[in-house]
């Protein structure tokens, strides 16, 4: 549940590293940070909140140079605090280096207890810090030699970007969990997590990198290497069902194309007679005009989202994200009463913003209600870099499928099958790359987890930098 973005070679990196993650800003909202290199040192700033809160006042005036990288965050665990916040910037002898991370480590513990016996000390509990102790104890001539060294020993989910003295840096595991393309701008190299970022500057999207490759940014020179390790792709289709913007390109597919196709087919998969199908905003929207365009129902916005609150599930605390629901929507009484409505919403996945917007649309006068979901029962945890809760707390995993009807309260409830979202996200391809429906990882829905997940390893991330002055309660900056 992170957001990263890097660019190379440009006098402006850091206003333009701002702009980048305040167009990735939906992939976080606890905390955002930058990082750039002047040709002497590396300048940090890191704040909780929102990226314009942030970095919208003097901050950035304070981040010369013209290689920057940054990250919006959302923590897999624990508290909100500044001592979470990314990138972690840090004096090695390979150099100094900042790096960004959206992922999760799944060796990481153990490498970390190797390490520690070995004599490194942690200087925070991050996982990402293992690939830096990785790197710092296996220097060599070459800083990219060292992170290629890095990258062998580490599994699980990572794009990473680093900031280097000499270069600019960015990885993607070998199975491809989370995306991270490489655009340009104005010549210059530039890396985001989603496309929607390089739309906001108007700088081209090239192509997304692969699984397994290492691209090297040096001014407007790009170099590709390769990670030895081969692995089945497992690409995560749940960015495609809720978590990337509808206006990205993710995995080098666009993510309206595939949520227009996951209405689709629920409206084939599950069909039911109603007035109009009503999405649910933001995240049910594409698929909702998808069902109501496969199915001839009418489609109606009859619910209104206050835009100036975050994403319910986001919110720390539960009372507050309970409570969220109905800060967040409201229905129109005008469209609603009398009608049977059918109504799209990306996943569920404690169950209780659904049971809040069946009973909020009953009370608005629906008829009926039929819920239709776009992906298939989130049953199990991710431990590849997308906050969910644990086993116990997914609805999916306790009840049936009509246990969950019934706490929902709708009087119909399907979900789109694995095989049809496969296929939704994969048929919107590019005509170059060829059908592979084994490509992506479904672990929230079928429990099957491509990368074992060691002991220990979503231990929560805290982060305490090498040298840093507090510049005020909220706000941490480090010149390294
Ligand atoms: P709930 O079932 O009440 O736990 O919340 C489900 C809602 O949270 C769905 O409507 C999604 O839009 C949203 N959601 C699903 N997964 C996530 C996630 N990993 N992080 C944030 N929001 C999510």
């Amino acid at each position: 549940m992170c957001g990263i973005f890097g660019v190379e070679g440009h006098p402006e990196a850091s206003n333009l590293a701002y702009l980048g993650l305040y167009a990735l800003q939906h992939r976080g909202q606890e905390s955002a940070g930058i990082v750039t290199w002047d040709d002497s040192q590396m300048h940090a700033e890191r704040g909780m909140g929102e990226v314009a809160d942030i970095f919208g006042g003097n901050a950035l005036k304070r981040l010369p140079g013209s290689r920057a990288i940054g990250h919006t965050r959302y923590s897999t665990a624990g508290t909100s605090v500044i001592s979470n916040a990314q990138p972690i910037v840090v004096n090695t002898s390979v150099g100094p280096l900042g790096i960004v991370h959206n992922g999760n480590l799944a060796n990481a513990a153990r490498l970390r207890q190797e390490l520690e016996a070995d004599g490194s000390i942690f200087q925070t509990s991050s996982d990402t810090e293992v690939i830096l102790h990785l790197m710092a104890r296996n220097p060599r001539a070459d800083v990219v030699e060292s992170l290629l060294a890095a990258l062998r020993e580490v599994t699980g989910a990572y794009s990473l970007l680093l900031v280097t003295e000499q270069c600019l840096i960015a990885a993607r595991d070998p199975h491809g969990f989370r995306p991270l393309a490489l655009g340009r701008y104005q010549d210059c190299p530039v890396f985001a997590s989603e496309s929607c970022a390089f739309d906001l500057l108007q700088a081209e999207r090239e192509r997304e990198l692969e699984p397994g490759e290492v691209l090297v940014a040096r001014g407007t020179e790009v170099e590709s290497f390769c990670l030895p390790q081969r692995a089945q792709h497992a690409k995560c289709l749940f960015e495609h069902v809720y978590l990337a913007r509808p206006d990205s390109e993710v995995f080098d597919r666009p993510v309206s194309e595939s949520r227009l196709r996951m209405g689709a087919r629920l409206a084939q998969e599950s069909g039911v007679p109603a007035d109009l199908v009503v999405p649910v905003p933001d995240s049910g929207l594409f698929a909702a005009l998808g069902y109501s365009r496969e199915s001839g129902i009418p489609f109606e916005f009859a619910l209104i989202r206050n835009h100036y609150v975050g994403r319910t599930f986001i919110e720390p605390k539960d009372s507050i994200r309970h409570f969220g629901v109905r800060v967040k929507l409201n229905p129109i009484r005008q469209l609603i009463e009398g009608k049977r409505v059918i109504l799209v919403d990306d996943s569920i996945v404690r169950g209780t913003t659904s049971q809040k917007i069946v009973r909020m649309v009953r009370e608005a006068g629906a008829k009926e209600v039929h819920l239709r979901i776009p992906s298939p029962p989130t049953a199990y945890p991710c431990h590849y870099g997308i906050n969910t809760p644990t086993r116990e707390e997914l609805i999916a995993s306790n009840l049936d499928l009509e246990g969950i009807r019934k706490f929902t309260g709708a009087d119909t409830l399907a979900y789109l099958s694995l095989e049809g979202l496969v296929k939704s996200v994969d048929e919107v391809r590019p005509p170059s790359e060829p059908e592979d429906t084994t490509a992506y990882c479904s672990a929230c829905w079928t429990g099957k987890y491509p990368v074992p997940l060691e002991e220990g390893a979503t231990a929560q991330r805290v982060l305490f930098p090498l040298r840093t002055e507090l510049a005020d309660d909220d706000r941490q900056v480090s010149v390294v």
